[in-house]
């Protein structure tokens, strides 16, 4: 069993480092707090027993040798990072779970086959760049040096931020993993959702990862006085909006997995007394099945582009990007089931919403992804909370399935 006081004692220090006045947690990529979360997690990979480095795109890695050091490695890790005013566990949690989980096996002079890494991935959550993912897109061979040009909003690059974080953007290629050289990718994560706690559970395994689908609606219609245009007059493009706003929740909630969010909208000219011209609003939608998610899309559309012609209100959607679900390994499923019931916890399957680093690395090896209960389901919010009970139960989890990945001798 891993030490549940030591794996809280680091979770607490590392929540010190980012903290605002709010009491949240802001720790963008390349920045100074960043750092400093790095050389707090390095002393810890130090204190471990373990082979401490950073790779190309600054991805803090600590290896523990296996018996047949050539054997393709087992990951574990998550990222340190965090969006603005964040919380303590959103990756910290699946970090530490894995330096601990390397340093009990250390401590209990446990040999595996195969060499064991705990990596904390640099940039997962895009806060700074919008562009999120850096360091497991630079292990899959998925970021090209082009991707470096994204800016913050001061205006500098990526690849500028690299330079001042002491890492050469030109040499990003050296961090990729040659296929083969990965066993599998396992992630501890909090929740972030409600579902383990309805079900009153401490732990779960991930079946898939929805991918997320972003359209942007744009719909024009004509701006009038909202005095003088009698409303049979109208081509109102927000009341078209509205309707397929309705549509999309009604369309979502049919299958009763597929989820789909309007969290933007713009309205133009957008004054009290005026009809709007203009309307443009975003669509997340999401599901663990590609083709359940495009189906809901697919209605979608087509009810849009009926209430618009009924409103004589012109429509074009425009796709910002399609990520496919990626479906975890049934291997690293079935090893997290068999750890969660040697443990005596119900093996309790259960999709992510999230997006996650996993999702980079489909191409690179198998993937799997456990998650710890989320205090009612919040995160990316200082509120953010995983009991300690509940972060060494999903650690302990961790620890049988790497053993079991690994192979222990
Ligand atoms: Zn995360």
């Amino acid at each position: 069993m891993i030490n549940q006081e030591r794996l809280w004692d680091r979770l607490m220090k590392l929540a010190h480092i980012g903290k605002q006045e709010s009491g949240g947690i802001t720790r963008l990529s390349f920045t100074a707090e960043e750092r400093a979360a790095k050389d707090l997690v390095k002393s810890f990979m130090l204190e471990a027993g373990l082979t401490v480095w950073e790779d190309a795109v600054g991805n803090l890695i600590g290896r523990k040798e296996g018996r047949n050091p050539d054997a393709p490695v087992v990951l574990v890790g998550s990222h340190i990072d965090s969006v603005y005013n964040g919380g303590n566990f959103d990756g910290p949690l699946g970090v530490l779970a894995g330096v601990e989980v390397l340093q009990t096996m250390n401590e209990q002079g446990v040999v595996t086959e195969h060499p064991i890494e705990v990596i904390a991935f640099t940039d997962e959550e895009g806060a700074r760049f919008s562009y999120g993912m850096i360091g497991s897109r630079g292990i899959a061979g998925r970021l090209e040096r082009s991707e470096l040009e994204h800016k913050d909003k001061q205006g500098v690059s990526i690849a500028e931020a690299m330079r001042q974080a002491g890492l050469n953007p030109d040499e990003i290629g050296s961090a990729v993993r040659p296929r083969g050289s990965v066993k599998a990718y396992v992630e501890l994560h909090i929740e972030q959702g409600k579902v383990l706690e309805s079900r009153n559970l401490s732990v779960g395994v991930v079946s898939g990862l929805a991918g997320p689908l972003w359209l942007k609606f744009v719909l024009e219609g004509e701006a009038g006085h909202a005095g003088t245009t009698p409303m049979s007059l109208r081509q109102d493009p927000l009341a078209a909006a509205a309707q397929i706003m309705l549509a999309i929740e009604r369309e979502s909630a049919k299958t009763g997995t597929t989820v789909g969010t309007v969290g933007q909208i713009q309205v133009s000219p957008g004054g009290i007394n005026i009809i709007p011209g203009r309307v443009e609003f975003s669509l997340d939608l999401r599901d663990v099945s590609e083709a359940v998610r495009d189906e809901v899309e697919q209605a979608i559309r087509e009810q849009a582009e009926r209430i618009c012609r009924e409103r004589g209100v012109g429509l074009c959607i425009e796709l910002l990007q399609r990520i496919a679900p990626v479906p975890c390994s049934e291997e690293i499923q079935a090893a997290a089931k068999q750890a969660c019931a040697a443990l005596g916890f119900e093996p309790f399957t259960l999709p992510s919403g999230a997006g996650h680093d996993c999702m980079q690395l489909v191409d690179l090896c198998p993937v799997g992804m456990i998650f710890a209960r989320s205090k009612d389901g919040i995160s990316h919010n200082p509120a953010e909370f995983s009991s300690k009970e509940d972060c060494a139960d999903s650690a302990n989890v961790l620890y049988q399935t790497v053993l079991q990945l690994a192979v222990q001798l």
